[in-house]
This record gives structure tokens, sequence and C-alpha cells, in this order.
């Protein structure tokens, strides 16, 4: 049977041990770095054409190209307080206010020397008019001129200029005022309205297909039968392409393929068809039923099928050349990543994440990291670099980092992901880390 059976499975590798047939993966075991610089290569590779997209619905998505202010802002020299319009020679003294210009209008009439005009924050300032005094420094006089016109007494000086910004002084027209490869936040949307940007040169929002495997799984809303579970990891990543997009991201459920290579097969090309990036779980261990890497190799190009870290060890990364209905062809990146819900999601977040931010745009697509102390003696694993999923605080006695265990680490253990700041990067090695020491801290969650 057991002989059968390696003849059958396209997969598994067999060589000649000390006591029989030892099976080992095809596939070289890749250090991390080197893991993450091939598909970032790959990702910069497969990025799809930039599109132009209105301002409105631009928010979250990475420039493409510099954006160009249209216009001066202000376009007019305008008030900065609410105070008066003056000539500035004139001052200190008492003179009649000849009108008043608001926010929004234009005056019709000039400030003579020898006069002021009323004036609010914002407003365009008046011709003859070169400075503005506050309201503050100002005393209304309880008579009026010969004209009937209100007197208003100033008790400073001023000097051209004062008060007023003057045309361009925020904005030069045609400067660049967001730059190529800036995420469009809260401030370059701002920016990009004020000066009349109404469209822009995006990097399109990647899409991605979800898909699980496993005949042991059913739909999260399904009762499970005799030796089924629940499919946690397409719930879970779903979740992730929303929360590290801001919902940006469009994310595609394909289901739960069972282990069956014709069933798989239909889904993955489902997968492939429909979107950028294909991500499944479940089915590149060293079981007979893992069916996904021998798929892979037959669609496209399988470039490391083992990575020299815990927990994630059989991540497989390809890519695959897909006809796109326009008659081209487009590269769609496939993370093939580990069953076990924990090394799923941290493979996620160290390889496809990274990966999903440079198709997006971002210049600088990896996680960011910080520097954080051990409050614990940390186990380390001789034969593989560990993430260890930790909890930041910061502490304002030693000014830093420090990270708390999120528990026992087996990788199917997904309670220790829950409320994890941070990935630890632990040396491969003997022993322990002793409490009190520095480590690179990978985040993987918004510090509050
Ligand atoms: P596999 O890599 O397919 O051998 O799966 C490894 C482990 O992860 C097994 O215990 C599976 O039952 C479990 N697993 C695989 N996919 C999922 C999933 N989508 N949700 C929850 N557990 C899963
Ligand atoms: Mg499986």
């Amino acid at each position: 049977m057991a002989h059968q059976q390696q003849h059958e499975h396209p997969q598994l590798h067999y060589k000649k041990g000390e006591h029989g047939l030892v099976r080992h993966s095809p596939y070289t075991m890749l250090p991390v770095p080197d893991a993450l610089e091939i598909v970032l290569r790959e990702a910069v590779a497969a990025r799809r054409e930039p599109e132009r997209v209105e301002l409105a619905r631009a928010a979250g998505l990475v420039l493409a190209g510099d954006a160009r202010a249209t216009m001066a802002l202000p376009p007019f020299p305008a008030s900065i307080m609410d105070g008066y319009a003056v000539v500035a020679s004139d001052m200190p003294g008492t003179f009649p206010v000849v009108g008043e210009v608001k926010a929004g209008r234009v005056a019709d009439f000039e400030v003579k020397p020898g006069t002021v005009a009323r004036i609010t924050t914002g407003a365009p300032v008046p011709a003859g008019a070169d400075a503005v005094i506050k309201v503050e420094v100002t005393e209304l006089l309880a008579e009026r001129d010969a004209e009937g016109r209100q007197l208003v007494k100033f008790n400073v000086g001023t000097a051209p200029g004062r008060c007023i910004r003057p045309v361009g002084s925020d904005i030069q027209p045609d400067q660049t005022v967001v730059t190529a490869s800036t995420m469009i936040g809260a401030a370059e949307s701002g920016l990009l309205a004020t000066v009349g940007v109404k469209e822009v040169l995006v990097h399109p929002a990647p899409r991605i297909a979800v898909l699980s495997t496993g005949d042991e799984l059913v739909e999260a809303d399904k009762e499970p039968g005799p030796g089924q579970i629940r499919d946690s990891n397409k719930s879970m990543l779903m979740a992730a392409l929303h929360q590290y997009s801001s919902g940006r991201w469009e994310a595609i459920d394909v289901g739960i393929a069972h282990d069956d290579p014709a069933d798989l097969r239909a889904k993955v090309t489902q997968g492939l068809n429909e979107a950028d990036v294909l991500l499944t779980s479940g089915g590149v261990s060293m079981g007979e039923l893992d069916l996904l890497q021998p798929l892979l190799e037959e669609l496209g190009t399988v470039h490391f099928g083992r990575v020299l870290m815990k927990p994630g060890k059989p991540l497989t990364f390809a890519t695959v050349p897909v006809p796109t209905p326009g008659g081209g062809t487009k590269t769609v990146l496939v993370f093939a990543l580990p069953g076990n819900p924990v090394s799923s999601l941290v493979t996620f977040q160290l390889f496809a994440l990274p990966a999903l931010r440079s198709l997006a745009g971002h210049p600088q697509p990896n996680l960011r990291h910080a520097t954080a102390k051990l409050s614990f003696d940390a186990p380390l694993d001789p034969e593989r670099p560990e993430y260890h999923r930790v909890k930041l605080e910061w502490n304002d006695h030693d000014n830093c980092w420090v990270a708390y265990s999120t528990g026992n680490q087996i990788s199917s253990r997904l309670l220790s992901m829950q409320s994890a700041d941070a990935l630890l990067c632990l040396p491969q090695a003997e022993g322990t880390l002793a409490a009190g020491t520095f480590v690179k801290a990978l985040l993987i969650a918004h510090l509050n």
C-alpha cells in the first residue's frame, strides 16, 4: 500500500535512507529574505497599468504620477485676521471705515490713504490696502466723522504685507503638490481638491481571490459533520485584506476546494481568471492529498515551495500567466499558504501583504518594524528562525516597547494571533533569549 502511494503521489520525492525510503520535499528551503526578494521582484513585474479615477474615489490608492496645481493658492491676497484692511504707512492713528469685505466677496471700493475697511479672515484684501490690523488692537469710537462714517482708533503701527497671505504663498501654480508613489490620504485629498485636480492617475487596487482547500472543511455558517471543521482561513484572509487596505482591495471568495484534482483545478482556474493574486490555504504540506504544488507546476512557475521559518515552512509561491478577455496576458501571483491558521496568517503578513502593497504602488511595501524589549524568556528553535506573536506596550520608564507573548505558539492555535501587534524575529539558535533582550518586532497592527 505504502509503495503504491508513492507512485500515485506526484509531489513527494523518495530516496534511500538507512532504514528504508525517506520522503522529502523536492523544494529547496529558502531563507525568508531570499523568498521575500523573489516575491517583491515578481510583484513589481506583475503591476497593472495605472488608471485615471475621480478624486472622490481615489482615497487609499497610490498616485502613479505627480499631481500638479492648476492654480495658485490663495488665488487672491487674503486676510489672515478679522480686523481692518489699512494703508500701513498711515498707522497708528484714527481713521474712518469706508466699507466692509467678507470672505467670499470682492470689495467694489478702494482703500485710499487716510481710510480703512472692515475685513474678515479669508477675504480678498481690497485694492489700495497693503496690511491688515487685527480687531483686538483697535477701538471703535463713539463719534463719527463729518460724512457720518464710523471712526476706528488704531493703537499700533504695522508694515506692508502684515497679516496678508500673498497670491500663491501656500501653493504656486504648476507646483507639484503630491508626488508619484504617495498614498492618497487625508492631507493629499485636501491638497488635490484645493488645487483643482479632479482626476488622478493611480495604481489600480489589486483584486484577490481567496480559496480554502480540504475535504474536512465546511463553510463558516454550516454545521461540521463527523471529522469536519469550519473553514477559518477564508474568513480570516478576507478580513486581513480588508484590514490592511482599509477596504480598498477587492477580495473574491472562491469557496472551498475538495482534495480532488479536478475540483481543485476548477476553483484555482476560477481564482486565476478573476484576480491579480490568488491566495489558497492548505494542501501544501507533505500529505498524500497535498495537490496544489503539482497543479501550480503545471499551470505556471513555482518559485519556491519551502521557506526556513516557523511557522509557515511549506509556503509556496508561484506565478501563472493567464489570458485576459481583452486578448492579452496577465501574470497572477499565487500564494499557496499553509493550512494551519496561524501559519496561514503569518505567511500572508510576511509575504502576501508586501506583494499586495507593491502591486498597489506602495514604494516601501514591507512591514514596518520597531525594537521591543522581551518581557519573557523566549524559547528558540535550533532549526528555524521563529516569528513569535506578541502584544507591545509602551513603557514610559524605560522609554521603549515591551513585548508580551500571546501564549502557546502552536500553529493551529489562532488565539495566539488574536490582538497580536507584532511578530518578534527570533533567531534560529539553541536555548532561550533572556527577558530584557531587545528584539526586532515586525508590526502587524496599528499601535494605539
Ligand atoms: P493542510 O496543509 O491542508 O495539510 O492543513 C494543515 C492543517 O490546517 C490541518 O489540520 C487542516 O485541517 C487545517 N486547515 C487547513 N485549511 C484550513 C482552513 N481553511 N480553516 C481551518 N483549518 C484549516
Ligand atoms: Mg488539507
